[in-house]
């Protein structure tokens, strides 16, 4: 199907190679270790195993925050059902307090017997928190803004309020035995003070986890190292990070939250959320893959990712974007001649992802200009047209002419191929055909006619050959 779907109107060849392979990540050292990196924001801090981590797909929750997202019931337990499968660890949902319906959906997503904990996402107040628990979810995800913008245009409480606030939930939770987050909101233009002060209040009163938002994607990854790094000096509990996109960091952001002491991580289904979202899911693990190949492979279905992506894009009516991380319809897609020729002996010459493993095609685009002999050579054993290396390359040399003068097609190559099995080509004809083929290169930007396709590849007139491959 997504063969099916990337190669729709597109100029390509699909062609799955399927090679296995063996690298291995580098961060598999167990717990914590000294930093080494020189100059670093790392100097002197500790770095942490990336692989210490679980996720919190938020796509029911951050995800109904997005513009045009609206999931009914039906749609939240196949969306909970396919992350379930998938293998992440946690599906937070939007608040009880948010609708009846969504109170109703809580409930019986908390019963579906899913292997994945249910949260939901409530404000730092005793309602909320009521309802929630009287759901049925395993977890609360607590927050509570603590910038001073928040303070004084939003809650206008003061920290020792929230603070208050904060044992009053958390001790609610903790004796009906059920998971606690505290998060605070704005993390990083929230005062230091008062967001450890917060931290280490809660910690003190056993909560699960402390959570770190960059609400609004103002983080940089050196940023994000000393907070969590400050943060985890100052708890003991796990630590969750939200980590928003509006600058482009979630993904790079995430990774250095791990490595500095956090143990969990929001994502959403392609990144949706509210404004332009927050960590991909996809994305995330296509990062956290490169670093650990078979750990995250033992631990998450990724050939799910497509799947649950389309299903996602469909429901919020927007197209999976052509650069998305592993599914995008050119993740995988190889176009220069040279790097289609090392592809074609080893695609980890210019892959560091294996399409195969996430259940996704590599792509050979080789009907262009600056395609390679290797890559038609790949077409002709697909056909088993049986042409000679001589032909091939004369067909390269035809097929590079005539897509310096126009936009060439699958159907050009194949007839240009098929041209070349139906003429025995004698050597010396190849020769002066390339010959015309350069003279035809050297003056394709004065065609203004594009070169029939219906022309008689026998006819040596119509021959556009080039010697360069
Ligand atoms: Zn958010």
């Amino acid at each position: 199907m997504l063969s099916t779907i990337f190669t729709q109107g597109r100029n390509i060849f699909t062609r799955a190679l399927g090679r296995r392979t063996s690298l291995s990540g580098g961060l598999t050292e167990p717990a914590i270790k000294s930093s080494k990196l020189n100059g670093s924001h790392n100097e002197g801090t500790k770095t942490y195993d990336a692989m210490n981590f679980k996720i919190i797909d938020s796509t029911l929750r951050e995800g109904e925050q997005f513009s045009t997202a609206y999931f009914n019931t039906h749609q939240k337990i196949e969306i909970a059902r396919m992350l379930n499968d998938m293998g992440v660890e946690y599906i937070e949902l939007t608040s009880a307090a948010a609708s009846k319906q969504s109170q109703k959906d809580i409930e019986l997503i908390a019963n579906l017997g899913l292997k994945a904990k249910i949260l939901t996402h409530v404000r730092c107040h005793m309602d909320d928190v009521k309802k929630a628990v009287e759901s049925g979810v395993n977890g609360v995800n607590v927050f509570c803004g603590t910038s001073q913008l928040l303070q004084q245009n939003s809650h206008g409480k003061g920290i020792e309020h929230i603070v208050e606030k904060a044992r009053e939930v958390t001790e609610y939770c903790l004796k009906h035995g059920v998971e606690v987050r505290f998060s605070t909101e704005d993390s990083f233009r929230s005062n230091l003070a008062d967001v450890l002060k917060i931290y280490s209040a809660v910690d003190k009163l056993g909560v699960n986890r402390v959570g770190i938002a960059d609400t609004f994607g103002i983080a940089t990854p050196k940023q994000v190292a000393q907070l969590v790094s400050q943060v985890r000096s100052a708890v003991n509990c796990d630590i969750e990070f939200h980590a928003h996109d509006d600058t482009g960091c979630a993904i790079a952001n995430s990774l250095n939250a791990i490595e500095s002491g956090v143990t969990h991580i929001d994502t959403c289904v392609l990144g949706i959320g509210e404004r332009n979202g927050i960590t991909p899911l996809g994305g995330f693990l296509a990062r956290m893959y490169s670093l650990n190949r078979e750990e995250i492979k033992r631990r998450y279905d990724l050939k799910m990712i497509s799947k649950v992506e389309n299903y996602i894009a469909t429901l919020v009516n927007v197209q999976v974007p052509f650069n998305n991380y592993i599914t995008g319809s050119s993740a995988f897609t190889h176009k220069a001649g040279v790097h289609i020729k090392a592809i074609l002996k080893n695609p980890e010459c210019y892959e560091i992802l294996n399409p195969d493993d996430f259940g996704v095609e590599r792509t050979i685009q080789f009907a262009s200009r600056i395609t390679g002999w290797n890559a038609i050579q790949a077409r002709v054993e697909q056909l088993n047209l049986g042409l000679s290396p001589d032909q091939t390359k004369a067909a390269t040399a035809k097929i590079k002419a005539l897509a310096d003068t126009r936009n060439v097609s699958l159907a050009d190559v194949d007839e240009i191929l098929k041209g070349f099995t139906m003429h025995n080509i004698p050597q010396e004809q190849l020769a002066q055909e390339q010959q015309q083929a350069q003279q035809a290169v050297d003056s394709a930007a004065a065609a203004t006619t594009p070169i029939s396709r219906s022309s008689s590849y026998g006819d040596s007139a119509q021959h556009l050959y080039s010697n360069s491959f």
